[in-house]
């Protein structure tokens, strides 16, 4: 009896000293990595086609799928079950759902969620939010911005200064604007004192300590996005350089909260352009592995997240019209759609007719199409329907924008949207959809608290188990 006394008050001693040094969990230094559109299927797939470059393995992992704990995590928003990134987003940043194409309000009473990222700020810790795509693009808005549309990008950019984060870098924003108008962005950005950094020299200039800083890539689209990695263009800065600036700039005895999104793999996936979007990865996780070697210095006080905001394209590993999954086909793409489709505008604006047989020359020295390599021959059928989109661009001269919003699916597959079609199916894999899927999406997490994210989360958990970690108010 007295020993079975003994034995229970060893027990709930035990069950105590876990359960205080559990409530005592804390991280300093939070980094929240989102690969837009990033199912386990595209993670899995850049693995399986990183493997297939080097042919020394079958399967070389991404330095995030060797992270101790792997779970999923579903993206519901208030108003579907498929969201929509800014609905997702705001999930993450504020543990709230709101409607799709909403940024942290409440879907009901249209009144501010705080972020995450805004408490962090309040209690001390020093803000950084990358992307790359637009600074005012829906998931880095999700954590500064509360706005009724995502496309409201001038509105959301105003925002921004009033965040007074710290650090905000990659792409930039959609309309900067000119000093001399009192409503621009530029304006308002001076007013909070803020420093907008466009040059290589500014940007490897900037150094600890330096704060209210918006740095942006000086190679991107005019739509101040970035450049296809696929296109491997010298003058962009690569996400994981302003990663490792971030840090460098962030590192203070308080802590610091870091969102870094990878924003093209889903802009690449709503083109079902994989080869596009595997390259997206490979970037998002060398952006990564700068997080894991700061991790690594700082082990008892960091934690990565790395998640999705929601899958799209519902891509399939396997598809009827093939015999089997044959990834390292799609090494033979040189070239982002997009600049293809730039290509083509070009040959089309030319004086002269441009043949069918030239424009399937470029898509043999772009795609490896319609050549001698073993599987990528072109049918009858291939070469037809492909005749129609030519028909269709080149000779009844249907306007094909190459820079349309990445959203923008007219009914008519056009021409490079077709050889990009035509190459998944020779690759073995299959499309759902050009939009997004309502499948749950990978969480893995390394560092302090970890535990916490074991189980089948809700989007709206990664804000709740961050705040716990934190230590911000509710
Ligand atoms: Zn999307």
């Amino acid at each position: 009896m007295f020993f079975k006394k003994i034995n229970n008050l060893i027990f709930v001693t035990l069950l105590l000293i876990v359960s205080i040094s559990y409530a005592q969990q804390t991280a300093k230094y939070v980094f929240l990595f989102i690969g837009d559109g990033m199912g386990d299927n595209q993670i899995y797939a850049t693995e399986l086609y990183k493997a297939s470059m080097t042919g020394e393995h079958i399967y070389e992992p991404l330095s995030f799928s060797q992270f101790p704990v792997h779970s999923f995590m579903t993206t519901y928003s208030a108003n579907s079950l498929t969201t929509d990134s800014s609905a997702s987003g705001s999930a993450m940043a504020t543990g709230e759902k709101t409607n799709n194409h909403w940024v942290s309000l409440d879907p009901v009473h249209k009144t501010k969620q705080e972020t995450i990222a805004e408490k962090a700020k309040r209690a001390g810790y020093k803000v950084g939010i990358l992307s790359s795509v637009t600074i005012d693009h829906a998931t880095p808005a999700s954590f500064y911005a509360h706005q009724e549309s995502r496309g409201d990008y001038h509105e959301i950019a105003l925002q921004l200064p009033l965040s007074n984060f710290d650090f905000f870098a990659g792409g930039g924003v959609h309309d900067l604007g000119v000093k001399s108008d009192k409503n621009s962005v530029s304006t308002q950005l001076g007013k909070y004192g803020y420093t907008y950094i466009t040059t290589e020299k500014g940007i490897k200039d900037l150094k600890k300590g330096d704060s209210k800083i918006v740095a942006v890539n000086p190679g991107t689209y005019s739509g101040k996005e970035y450049y296809w990695e696929i296109d491997n263009r010298s003058e962009s800065i690569p996400l994981s350089y302003f990663t490792k600036k971030g840090i460098e700039l962030l590192d203070n005895d308080k802590g610091f909260f870091m969102m870094v999104e990878g924003g093209k793999i889903d802009w690449a996936l709503h083109s079902n352009d994989l080869a596009s979007s595997i390259m997206e990865t490979i970037a998002f996780d060398e952006a990564i592995k700068e997080a894991v070697k700061f991790y690594k210095e700082h082990k008892e006080e960091t934690i990565i997240i790395v998640t999705a905001d929601h899958e799209t394209g519902g891509l399939s590993l396997g598809s009827n019209t093939s015999k089997g999954l044959k990834l390292n086909l799609l090494k033979n793409q040189k070239i982002s759609a997009q600049e293809f489709e730039r290509k083509l505008k070009v040959l089309k604006e030319q004086e002269r007719k441009i043949s069918f047989d030239e424009v399937l020359d470029s898509v043999k020295v772009n795609f490896g199409l319609g050549g001698q390599l073993k599987d990528l021959e072109l049918t009858k059928a291939e070469k037809k329907w492909l005749y129609e989109a030519y028909e269709n661009e080149f000779i009844e001269m249907k306007e094909v924008n190459p820079d349309r919003d990445y959203l923008d699916h007219s009914a008519d597959k056009p021409f490079t949207l077709r050889v990009i079609t035509i190459l998944s199916e020779k690759a073995g894999i299959a499309w759902g959809t050009e939009g997004h899927t309502a499948m749950k999406v990978p969480v893995k997490v390394i560092g302090a608290g970890q535990e916490y994210f074991r189980s089948t989360i809700d989007n709206t958990d990664v804000a709740k188990i961050i705040m716990q970690l934190m230590q911000l108010p509710k």
